[in-house]
């Protein structure tokens, strides 16, 4: 038990009363459950793989942009600070944090959006149901079963992540019971989500000049508020700098108000176990009602300014096309999937075997495929496929 600052509460989530891994093993000798999970994650190729996908900005578009896995790394960083304070597992969260993009394809949301189109017969595309797969049976790397082997509170936190595509079929969910809140650990993670990708995203559209700070200032209150302030107190100072305070804050004052509104919906429900918190109508983990409607206000702006705008869309769009020509260059030849993925498609279907054949590629990998099977149209000849 913790005994700092901050010390371990009854409504976190002990390794040590895990409902268990599916393929059971003994107990490592100095890491608990959550922090052989943890590490299992950052050990795995799909975790690597986050470094070549795209948040909103491809990477060889900048050095500095975030890409799925620098997105990741700040989403765990926040979650176990949240988590810290509020006296929950920091290990569990940060192993659900580290895991929460994994299934993420390439090209951001376009490249999710084209999967969902191209599987829709077969019941659409989602990225929990993909990362849920690739923790549970694609990722091959130990002797005695296929996959991660995790425990069930890492994997519950993958499939209850919030997403735009809620596609898990009933069978594939019930074993998390639907209706039961998850513990506060995997709560946390679809808030701090939200945090770092607000925000990076400011700072990265500012970084690319699509988004102008001025224009911000004055049309996003959340943001305008504390840049003028700033403005006011530090006087006579770089434009970059204030900018980069602003930011700075603009993490600080939604971190803050998360773990106040969380801690006061903790109180207030009187829960005084995990099972407490699971049984709860609705999960207790969320933003005061007032910063709610600001990031409402902020995610309409970036939408309309960045994702939807003409530089980030543009080359989006571009990316979606080669993901569909890609998709049916493998539907209308399967045999061009790699040998493990070809024995897959006999057991869950060709469009499924694909979509996480697809999804699990990074962008310049799906770039170099399609110039080999659509441009140069190469057959199966020369490989330089994933081994997997
Ligand atoms: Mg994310």
């Amino acid at each position: 038990m913790r005994t700092g600052r901050y010390p371990t509460k009854p409504w976190a989530m002990p390794a040590g009363r895990s409902r268990g891994r599916r393929h059971p093993e003994p107990e490592h000798t100095y890491r608990d459950a959550f922090e052989r999970d943890r590490d299992r994650i950052v050990h795995s190729r799909a975790f690597r793989r986050l470094e070549y996908k795209t948040q909103v900005f491809p990477n060889y578009e900048g050095d500095h942009f975030r890409t799925r896995l620098t997105h990741t790394i700040e989403v765990a960083q926040l979650a176990r600070t949240v988590s810290r304070v509020l006296g929950l597992n920091e290990t569990l969260a940060e192993a659900i944090a580290l895991a929460h993009d994994i299934g993420h394809p390439p090209f951001g949301h376009v490249g999710e959006r084209a999967l969902d189109e191209l599987m829709a017969e077969d019941g659409g595309f989602e990225h929990n149901r993909h990362a849920l797969r690739t923790v549970d049976e694609i990722e091959d790397k130990y002797a005695a079963f296929r996959g991660l082997n995790l425990t069930f509170e890492v994997r519950e936190g993958i499939a209850k992540h919030d997403a735009r595509y809620d596609r898990f079929q009933e069978d594939e969910i019930r074993e998390f019971s639907p209706d039961e809140r998850a513990p506060l650990e995997a709560q946390i993670i679809d808030l701090v989500d939200h945090v770092a990708y607000n925000v990076h995203d400011i700072d990265d559209g500012v970084e690319a000049h699509v988004l102008s700070v001025s224009r911000l200032a004055d049309e996003v209150p959340l943001f305008g508020v504390l840049h003028h302030r700033l403005r006011t107190e530090l006087g006579d100072v770089r434009s970059r700098a204030l900018f980069n305070e602003t930011i700075r804050q603009l993490v600080n004052r939604l971190v803050t108000d998360l773990i106040t509104t969380t801690g006061e919906a903790i109180g207030a429900a009187g829960v005084e176990s995990v099972e407490d918190v699971r049984a709860q109508p609705m999960d207790l983990a969320s933003h005061s009602e007032r910063i709610e409607a600001e990031l409402e206000t902020l995610q309409a702006y970036l939408g309309e300014n960045l994702y939807r705008g003409a530089r980030v869309g543009g080359a989006m769009e571009r990316a979606g096309t080669i993901l569909r020509e890609l998709f049916e260059a493998y539907r209308s030849d399967p045999e061009l999937l790699p040998r493990r993925h070809r024995d897959r498609a006999e057991r869950v279907g060709v469009l499924t075997a694909i979509a996480d054949y697809v999804a699990g590629m990074t962008d310049r990998f799906v770039i170099r495929e399609h110039r080999r099977l659509v441009i140069d149209g190469h057959g199966a000849a020369q490989s330089t496929r994933y081994s997997d």
